[in-house]
């Protein structure tokens, strides 16, 4: 285990001297309740910074501030700047690259080589993929049958978008969020996960920086009863955009409806990651690791049900138990770590609770070391496989989010595709084969929004991404979320 804390980027241990505020209307103020919050650094516990804890009455005001952007200074602006803009901030973002992988590790607890190479890298490329849509959101000429008319539609901005994201990829679900609804000429106010505030006050800074008109995107950090429910229920905002938990994406459908905003949600899942007997293990057993250790396992498409094909059930499981026990867990901060703490005292709980339901409901754990001294430091989980599984126990069903593996063998595909859909999940799985048929058959009786075959958590921005069943509604990215975050008018001409 390591723990020692590598010195930091001076631009990040000067952004953390002073408390941060929020982002309203291009200034940054303090909550109107003038109340702060502690964020913590998960590695160590200790306080990282304090950051302004908004509520309703810096919601109305952010939100205020976006719809005065939209119907003036955004909407001025034209397809070109817009695109212009996002291309700038996508910029600002790389040369500024470091020091937003390091407060993203200090803030979440994520290794400094992910949040290099994944994290930052990824959030540039979304930027720039959704500056070129800028130029490119078309309507159509419809070729109607009513003699003497002409029909045309456009696509518009849907308006004043609220968008709360999660702490799991908190610069990059900001990304997410805001590519899109931007490049469609919207205005936002983006409500960081109370865990991770702090890329996203960066990201701020960068917008301003880059030259986005006032108003055009607030920031308003805090929780998410006092400061997210509120941008949910508000009458002047016309769409929410969640990314978070099931549980809470219900009750942002429920808020909604108050109002019958539009809503997109990108949930949780409980994805199955299945290993065929001809799999080519050299790569079967290193994916289907990655697959669910990847961000300590926080992660909403983690492969966290493992079906092994029964043949080779004992071989996969005994390769995956030694490397896992390999992986370098530490301070993310440095740079031969390979996992690092959950993000929380909360999320520690949580895991390791679900490891106890586990043990008594009768699984076996074949892979879990514990380092007391890590313990007490930082809320570290080592990577947990469990087998002796049954489909029905909690750990096979319920989504544990964290480092832990539920391992299931199987004889018969017909049998396996059951089990793989007998979730109320369905965003992602995993196919391990070198046989193309057997592939494309489960990918299409997989009820999922995404299928890996022979390989686990790909993303790019040109690829859609969200779940079927109670995963999620709408999807993220490519030029389908561009439906997400416009209108559709139907314009008729008289043109007797
Ligand atoms: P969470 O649902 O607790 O919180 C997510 C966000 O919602 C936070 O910003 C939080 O402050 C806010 N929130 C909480 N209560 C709210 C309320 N009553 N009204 C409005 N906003 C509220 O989720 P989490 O623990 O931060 O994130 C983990 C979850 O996110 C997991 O279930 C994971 O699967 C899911 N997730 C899904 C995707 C995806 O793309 N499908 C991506 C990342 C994470």
């Amino acid at each position: 285990m390591q723990l020692a804390s590598p010195s930091l980027h001076p631009n990040v241990e000067k952004f953390l001297k002073e408390p941060k505020k929020l982002l309203i209307n291009g200034q940054w103020v303090e909550a109107a309740n003038g109340k702060t919050f502690a964020t913590v650094n998960p590695a160590t516990k200790e306080v990282l910074c304090h950051v302004a804890e908004g509520d309703a009455e810096d919601i109305d005001k952010a939100v205020k501030a976006a719809r005065a952007a939209l119907n003036g200074p955004w909407s001025k602006v034209s397809p070109s700047q817009r695109g212009q803009l996002l291309y700038r901030l996508a910029d600002l973002i790389e040369q500024n690259a470091e020091e937003l992988a390091q407060l993203e590790t200090l803030d979440n607890g994520k290794p400094i080589r992910e949040t290099s190479n994944a994290d930052v890298p990824l959030t540039v490329d979304h930027f720039r993929y959704y500056a070129g849509w800028a130029t490119k959101i078309y309507g159509q000429t419809i070729p109607v049958s009513v003699p003497n008319y002409f029909n045309y539609t456009k696509r518009e901005p849907v308006g004043v978008v609220g968008q709360i994201i999660p702490w799991n990829f908190p610069l990059l679900m900001a990304a997410w969020k805001l590519g899109a609804a931007l490049a469609c000429g919207n205005t936002v106010v983006l409500k960081p996960a109370e865990q991770t505030p702090l890329s996203a006050i960066r990201l701020g800074e960068l917008i301003m920086e880059a030259g986005f008109p006032e108003g055009v995107v607030n920031i308003v950090t805090g929780f998410g009863e006092m400061a997210g429910q509120p941008l949910v229920e508000h009458y002047d905002v016309d769409k929410i955009a969640f990314t978070g938990s099931t549980e809470i994406g219900r009750l942002i459908m429920q808020k909604a409806a108050g109002t019958l905003k539009k809503i997109s949600l990108e949930l949780g899942g409980k994805s199955p990651n299945i290993i065929l007997p001809d799999a080519d293990m050299s790569r079967a057993i290193p994916g289907a690791l990655s697959g669910i250790f990847f961000n300590q396992g926080q992660v909403c498409c983690a492969g966290s049900r493992l079906y092994v094909h029964k043949k080779v059930y004992d071989n996969v499981l005994s390769d995956m138990v030694s490397h896992a026990q390999k992986i370098k867990v530490g301070n993310g901060l440095l740079s031969d770590t390979e996992m690092g703490p959950l993000v929380s005292s909360e999320q520690f709980s949580r895991v390791t609770d679900y490891i106890d339901i586990g043990k008594k409901e009768g699984a076996q754990i074949i892979s879990a070391v514990r380092e007391e001294e890590a313990l007490e430091q930082g809320y570290f989980v080592t990577p947990t496989v469990f087998s002796e599984v049954t489909d029905d126990m909690t750990i096979a069903q319920e989504e544990i989010f964290g480092p832990v593996l539920a391992a299931m063998p199987f004889e018969d595909i017909d049998d396996l595709v059951e089990r793989a859909n007998r979730t109320t999940y369905g965003l992602a799985a995993g196919v391990w084969t070198q046989d193309v048929s057997k592939a494309h058959r489960i990918a299409d009786r997989i009820r999922a929004g995404t299928v890996w075959v022979n390989c686990y958590n790909v993303f790019d921005a040109a690829s859609p991404f969200g779940g079927y069943k109670q995963s999620g509604i709408g999807r993220e990215m490519g030029s389908y979320a561009l439906e997400l975050y416009t209108e559709v008018k139907s314009v008729w001409i008289n043109i007797r």
